[in-house]
């Protein structure tokens, strides 16, 4: 199945074993892609599901449904200060690495203000990275909200916030704990986190965390949590 292409479509495009396919999508399996009538893909609807499925013009006939395991064991929400520049970057690495959501908060000292259009293009990053990946979720990326908003709104009890300065346990040491099963880490923009910001996360229940002995850029510390965290599953 390795070498087959994967598109990811909407649910409300499936009516029994046919697939409706969007002008878009016509588009790239046909144009781009250069599949025929008759020719394969794999179709994924992003929260779970992959189908083979067989080219048919404007629709596609589901062939069989496929069985998926590239997931992580473990839910990992990463809470991240947008940074000025290479948030696209985060998403995707981030998506190949197994995230199960992205919730881009403003702290004190984020200096970008996304766009609406913004979320759309994070939203299509994901999924191209998801597809890429094989994954059989496509992360969700929520609306930019404040950090002191983001500190409430997520339930678990295993919080993260990652702190280049202090003396801090090392995040891999805090992953040794066992039944982690949903983890929120935050990661901070390029000035850092102010330390009320440090306080407030630590009234919320967050543990302060090291990555390591030398300070990470604001797009390398989500890559490097996402890749200690993924690491846990071997
Ligand atoms: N200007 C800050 C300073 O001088 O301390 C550095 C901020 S760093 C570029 C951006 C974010 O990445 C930090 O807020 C933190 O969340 C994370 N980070 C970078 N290096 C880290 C490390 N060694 N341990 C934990 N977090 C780190």
């Amino acid at each position: 199945m390795a070498q087959l292409q994967r598109i990811a479509i909407a649910l409300d495009q499936l009516q029994q074993n046919q697939i409706w396919l969007t002008a878009q999508q016509q588009h790239y399996l046909s144009r781009v892609l250069r599949l025929q009538k008759g020719d394969r893909f794999i179709a994924m609807d992003g929260i779970g599901k992959w189908w083979l499925a067989q080219l048919e013009g404007k629709e596609a006939q589901i062939l069989e449904t496929l069985t998926v395991e590239t997931e992580l064991p473990i839910s990992i929400t990463l809470m991240v200060a947008l940074p000025k520049n290479g948030f696209d970057e985060v998403v995707r690495c981030c998506t190949e690495l197994g995230v199960a959501c992205i919730a881009p908060v403003m702290s004190d000292r984020t200096l970008l203000n996304p766009s609406p259009q913004k979320l759309e293009r994070w939203q299509r990053i994901a999924s191209e990275a998801a597809e890429q990946s094989e994954r059989s979720f496509v992360p969700t990326i929520l609306e930019p909200v404040s950090f002191e908003a983001g500190l409430s709104s997520f339930a678990t009890n295993h919080k993260y916030i990652c702190e280049g300065r202090g003396n801090y346990p090392h995040l891999k040491k805090c992953l040794q704990q066992t039944g982690q099963t949903t983890i929120l880490i935050a990661t901070g923009p390029e000035g850092g986190w102010t330390e009320k910001e440090i306080d407030n996360a630590i009234q919320a229940g967050f543990q302060p965390v090291s990555l390591g002995r030398r300070i990470l850029r604001a797009v390398t510390a989500p890559i490097v949590a996402l890749s200690l965290i993924s690491a846990c599953e071997v």
